[in-house]
């Protein structure tokens, strides 16, 4: 493996969120940042610029990003879904920004209505606000793995658009299993692929757990050289097509196997696990995962 830091990039303010209709009021998202920022998450991903007429539970985002903003040693980062987006992101003061770019040209279009030649002159947008402004930014490969619209997306394609937007100048990737479709052989053949055409410039896996591959990916990305994986508390967010699936995969039970196998993660897991109890006290009736949580640490744990 060879690597003996990982980051662990928290994502429940925005993606767990995201797809909760239940709005968690300002003040919670401000204590549940500041908890698992004082339990050693180094990077959390802690709202969209989305308009707030199509996402409420996103409308206090530059609140939120001012407020993480006061907690020394926090890469605080805002998922973009445009320049327009980009533009706000820089105005609030986030250290990072990513936007996501769908592989599935069909995806693209009903999501964001714009086909892969009009993201890529997004992406080429959002590459000089982010030059301008000296803003660390990252175009995360979406459905990368996989669309519940058009089923199977092309590798080659994947491996293609990486090629052009890093042409564009983008220099950090993600590959996102926007889905939950995505296995281990898939992770090291993509990851391979991927960093064929943009090199080191893939840091990172964005997973989810819909069908309890999510830390079996891990573990391929991990052995392909991934430094960065995102992941939300409690799993928060769970799929609505798979009853008693998690959305993303649960940080609790990433940092309970990473630091299980001796790797590095820098984050107190009793801590963390204790945070848990300010997300369930904001969002009652809110179904959190998570094995580790629920069995405890076995008997003799160190970190
Ligand atoms: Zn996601």
């Amino acid at each position: 493996m060879g690597v003996s830091m990982i980051l662990i990039s928290e994502v429940g303010p925005r993606d767990g969120l995201q797809s909760i209709d239940r709005v968690m009021p300002t003040e919670a998202k401000k204590a549940w940042i500041a908890a698992e920022a004082a339990a050693g998450v180094r990077e959390i991903e802690v709202g969209s610029f989305v308009p707030p007429s199509l996402l409420p539970q996103m409308a206090d985002t530059a609140e939120v990003v001012a407020f993480a903003r006061t907690i020394p040693g926090l890469n605080v980062v805002a998922l973009v879904p445009n320049a327009k987006g980009a533009a706000r992101a820089v105005e609030a003061g986030v250290h990072g920004m990513s936007i996501p770019f769908s592989m599935s040209e069909t995806h693209s279009i009903k999501n964001v209505r714009k086909d892969h030649a009009a993201m890529l002159d997004e992406v080429r947008a959002v590459v000089g606000i982010a030059a301008e402004a000296g803003v660390k930014f990252a175009v995360g490969l979406s459905t990368a793995f996989g669309c519940t619209m058009e089923g199977p997306v092309s590798e080659d394609a994947v491996v293609r658009l990486a090629a052009a937007c890093a042409e564009a100048g983008v220099t950090e990737f993600s590959l996102s299993d926007t889905t939950g479709y995505a296995n281990p052989a898939q992770v090291r053949r993509l990851v391979k692929g991927v960093r064929g055409a943009v090199g080191e410039r893939l840091t990172t896996l964005h997973l989810h757990n819909t069908r309890g591959l999510g830390l079996a990916n891990v573990l391929a990305g991990l052995d392909e050289g991934i430094t960065t994986f995102d992941a939300s508390l409690g799993g928060l967010g769970g799929c609505p097509f798979a009853p008693g699936a998690s959305g993303n995969i649960v940080t609790e039970d990433l940092v309970f196997m990473l630091q299980a196998m001796g790797v590095e993660t820098g984050i107190d897991l009793p801590a963390l696990l204790k945070v848990r109890d300010i997300v369930a006290a904001a969002l009652p009736g809110e179904p959190l995962y998570g094995f580790t949580p629920d069995a405890g640490l076995p008997l003799g744990f160190a970190a």
